[in-house]
């Protein structure tokens, strides 16, 4: 009991208490709210006496959860189970695989990755742009469209064919038995939905409910929230409308703000002091999003006391930038920091390539969490095409990557043929050569073809039986059938992938080793959900998305990038309050020090091109002199600005306030002194 309760704070002490009815938890950045729920979940089961299997937390990042479980273990004595606290994706695969036989599939179904997503789209239409149709049909799959729904939504004929494109999609995943990430979401609420009485004795069974980052829950996670509350309303969430940072995937404020509507009879607590950063660090990030127009306002008070300044570093190219990067975080590290206390943040996956270079040049060990991915190298997709095809013969499509794979002397034309023919017979391809006598295939493609066809098959088969046998042993004897590190055999980078693929396999041991009883489709899902996220572990600096970075504290934090077009973001559909968000979001990740870098130019997209400073140094009060000079971004007399209380006026004079610039600001013929943090320009 003690355990739970000696840090934390009144508010904190009454939600945690509150177990009965709808709570939610409604504060700015490092105020306590994880930490509140890991604490309400160990005071269910340590104190009330709550069966750990009858609660479910959830989270959005596998990394937030991992923390979150080993927090919460470190507080609950002595539990047989442990608790379920997971991603909301991950939830749902546990719930797909006791419960999709409803939907007359079967539970060895695979998990497919955004990058299998836009590889089968692109198979069935090539004209329309990939993206655009991958994140249309993420859209009608969160908005619970079918494609009947959205074939009569559709008004434009670009629209009804990509409704079109989403009906073939659709039966693609269903034939060779696949599932989006979705799916994970859609179908479990779709089983809950259409099935009453599962939707009631999945509620029994999770009696509490915990949600962590609820800001950041769309409405089709909402309605699954519900309908795990159908027998209860014992349901707690924790949330700060300004770290919204999914706007761009349909998450929505509006489920934080009309929480009791959604679940009646709420009790709302806040948190007002912030337990994370010294408060040069907060003042920074508080200035930024005060900037916002719609938020709801939230006191957040530094309980850390005074600090290091924040940093801003200015490079000239990202070169320079990345070795200034690295020659502090070595500073931190002989000084005696761990390295996983430091990170490196970022808006957009590119900027990680130049960090990367400068760390590996001084010798830095770091984790890429998320972005460049293990799992998207092509030798790694080999391998996991190669174990989709033992899991499920059926599945044509990573059938065919691999099919030549080392090469066998199969072109393409020749299993497009075969292809054809198996389609025509209603069957998989891998059924048809099967199932084909020689004769048949000979009639398609070559002899010696027909006969590797065979043999391929065969061997398919072989590997498959010994894996029911011995999942453990499987992995030597795939090599050994298949000879895999051939496949790059006299490329330029053979080394490197034969190192990943070394690290494939023993990953793969790994996970047998920790749970043996796991079939081959198991490590398959675990995989594609790990591989947004997780890494191996060790001691080493952490690099990341901000959106990664949600919910993660680290003592040293650098955020790059902070250019216009970069931080904030500037694009189609792009929202400057967002971008305001994610700024918020990085730099409340610091503890101790933030370092904010800007370069005047970088290589990007096949050209180097100059960069302003971002905005938000000057919003978040931290503009200097050179700033206001060389970069049009800052204040002159004469420009047109708009103060929160005062209004319109116009600048009169500019003059330096320490570390601030002071604007003496003409409003309907009253002149004022402001700080230019305070004003935005027209
Ligand atoms: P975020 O909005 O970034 O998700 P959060 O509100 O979830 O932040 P936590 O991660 O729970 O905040 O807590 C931030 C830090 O403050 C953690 O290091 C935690 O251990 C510490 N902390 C939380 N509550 C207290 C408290 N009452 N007293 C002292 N430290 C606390
Ligand atoms: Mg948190």
């Amino acid at each position: 009991m003690e355990k739970i309760f000696n840090r934390l704070n009144e508010s904190q002490t009454n939600a945690v208490k509150q177990t009965e009815g709808p709570v939610l938890i409604l504060a700015g950045a490092g105020s306590g709210k994880t930490t509140t729920i890991i604490s309400r979940l160990a005071y269910l089961i340590e104190v009330i006496g709550i069966p750990a299997s009858n609660t479910l937390t959830l989270t959005f990042t596998n990394k937030a959860a991992k923390e979150m479980k080993e927090r919460s273990l470190a507080m609950i004595e002595n539990v047989a189970y442990p608790p379920l606290l997971c991603t909301f994706h991950k939830f749902g695969l546990l719930f797909l695989k006791f419960n999709i036989h409803l939907l007359n599939r079967k539970n060895n179904f695979v998990v497919i990755d955004t990058d299998d997503k836009k590889r089968i789209i692109k198979k069935i239409n090539s004209e329309l742009p990939t993206p655009l149709i991958a994140s249309e049909i993420s859209r009608y799959k969160n908005s619970l469209l079918t494609p009947d729904d959205a074939y009569k939504q559709a008004e434009l004929f670009n629209y009804k064919q990509i409704a079109e494109v989403y009906r073939e999609y659709e039966n693609y995943l269903n034939e060779n038995n696949l599932v989006d990430f979705d799916d994970l979401i859609a179908l479990t609420y779709k089983l809950l939905n259409d099935n009453p009485e599962l939707a009631k004795t999945t509620s029994q069974k999770y009696q509490y409910i915990m949600i962590d980052e609820y800001q950041d829950t769309n409405e089709l996670q909402l309605k699954l929230i519900q309908k795990l509350c159908t027998s209860h309303n014992n349901i707690c969430v924790v949330g700060d409308d300004d770290q919204s940072i999914y706007g761009w995937r349909g998450a929505h404020i509006r489920n934080i703000m009309e929480f009791d509507q959604d679940f009646l009879g709420a009790n709302v607590y806040k948190l007002e002091e912030n337990y994370r950063s010294r408060s040069p660090i907060l003042k920074v990030a508080n200035a930024l999003i005060e900037h916002n127009r719609s938020r709801l306002g939230k006191k957040l008070l530094s309980t850390r006391g005074g600090g290091d300044d924040v940093t801003t570093l200015n490079s000239n190219d990202e070169n320079e930038e990345a070795r200034k990067i690295a020659t502090k975080i070595g500073k931190l590290l002989e000084s005696g920091v761990r390295a996983k206390e430091i990170a490196v943040l970022y808006r957009v996956n590119v900027l990680s390539r130049s960090i990367e270079e400068g760390l590996n040049r001084a010798g830095i060990a770091y984790k890429l969490v998320g972005g460049l991915r293990f799992y998207d190298r092509a030798e790694i997709k080999d391998l996991i095409s190669y174990i989709r095809v033992i899991t499920n013969n059926h599945d044509d499509f990573s059938l065919k990557r691999i099919v030549n794979k080392p090469k066998r002397g199969l072109g393409k034309a020749s299993v497009d043929k075969i292809e054809l023919a198996a389609h025509a017979n209603e069957t998989s391809i891998y059924e048809y050569i099967k199932n084909s006598d020689i004769s048949t295939l000979e009639g398609l493609v070559k002899k010696k073809n027909s006969l590797t066809l065979k043999e391929f098959v065969k061997n398919i088969d072989m590997v498959a039986k010994a894996a029911l046998e011995s999942t453990y042993e499987f992995i030597d004897l795939l090599e050994d059938t298949f000879h895999l590190k051939d496949i790059y055999k006299g490329t330029q980078d053979e080394s490197d992938r034969i190192l990943n693929m070394d690290e494939f396999y023993g990953l793969f041991r790994d996970f047998i080793k920790k749970s043996p009883d796991s079939s081959l489709d198991e490590f398959l899902n675990e995989l594609t959900l790990q591989s947004e996220q997780d890494q191996v572990e060790g001691e080493s600096i952490y690099m990341m998305s901000i959106h990664a970075s949600k919910g993660l504290e680290f003592e040293h934090v650098f955020i790059i990038g902070l250019e216009e077009g970069f931080l904030p973001l500037i694009g189609d559909g792009s929202d400057l309050e967002e971008e305001r968000r994610l700024g918020y979001v990085s730099m409340t990740r610091a503890k101790e020090t933030l370092t904010l870098s800007h370069a005047a130019s970088r290589f990007y997209k096949g050209r180097r091109s100059d960069l302003q400073k971002s905005r938000f140094f000057n919003e978040a009060g931290l503009c200097d002199g050179s700033l206001i000079v060389e970069k049009n971004t800052a204040f002159k007399k004469g420009d047109l600005v708009r103060h929160k209380v005062f209004g319109t006026g116009r600048v009169a004079g500019v003059s330096r306030a320490g570390r601030e610039f002071k604007l003496n600001i003409n409003f309907a013929g009253t002149k004022r002194d402001i700080l230019a943090s305070f004003v935005e320009r027209l």
